[in-house]
């Protein structure tokens, strides 16, 4: 999970009652990056859902309140927990805190397991962090994930990704001889590490470990 800014003013389809509203989505799919506010999976202008934070069954005043809509892949909503926590949930568009200073979001390999995604709140006290660690946990890591996306495809992809990338970064710093190469793999890297790409937080957590020359490419 990013922080995004979301726009202020909500799209005029909400005033209709309109979820799917062409201007909905569309700026759902601006503010949002083109991603999955939770797993940060690419997602096509019209090709996700839309998802309440605080659900319609707990407070229906919110259904059409711009500020609690996001775009969501089929995947994570299957696997949401249908009931919002105590103590609430962290809102990536909220425009406070960085969600990197509230949540550590990294992939472990720890031996003989394969690697996978772990989130852990930095502030124990910080209730509404813990809950969204478990609910990005639970997301990405539920072994008893019954639907057809299941939560292995997606832990499989994040893993994937960030070995590819972490290959191309590995060849970016040792490209010192060669001046065009060099350019040429940074733009590239600039384009894998952008908050644009997939699976930002958790790629860039572990990358970020190669040092300042590879930080230097984050936008
Ligand atoms: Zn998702």
């Amino acid at each position: 999970m990013i922080d995004v800014k979301r726009r202020v003013a909500a799209p005029a389809g909400l005033a209709q009652r309109a979820l799917r509203a062409r201007d909905v989505l569309e700026a759902l799919h601006v503010d949002f990056l083109g991603k999955c506010y939770l797993c940060e999976s690419h997602v096509s202008p019209g090709g996700f859902e839309v998802d309440h934070r605080v659900q319609r069954s707990h407070d229906a005043s919110r259904e059409y309140d711009w500020t609690n809509l996001f775009p969501i892949c089929e995947g994570c909503n299957k696997r949401r927990r249908k009931k919002p926590p105590v103590g609430g949930l962290l809102d990536p568009a909220s425009g406070e805190e960085l969600i990197a200073h509230k949540l550590e979001q990294r992939i472990v390999d720890r031996h003989p397991h394969p690697p996978r995604p772990y989130f852990r709140s930095l502030d124990p006290a910080n209730v509404a962090a813990r809950n969204t660690a478990d609910e990005l946990d639970h997301i990405h890591n539920d072994p008893n994930d019954p639907g057809a996306m299941k939560a292995k495809d997606l832990r499989d992809a994040v893993v994937y990704h960030q070995h590819r990338v972490f290959k191309i970064c590995l060849q970016y710093l040792r490209s010192t001889g060669d001046e065009q190469a060099r350019r040429e793999l940074g733009e590239h890297l600039r384009e894998l590490l952008s908050r644009r790409a997939p699976y930002t937080a958790l790629t860039r957590a572990e990358l970020a470990a190669m040092g300042p020359e590879i930080v230097a490419l984050f936008d």
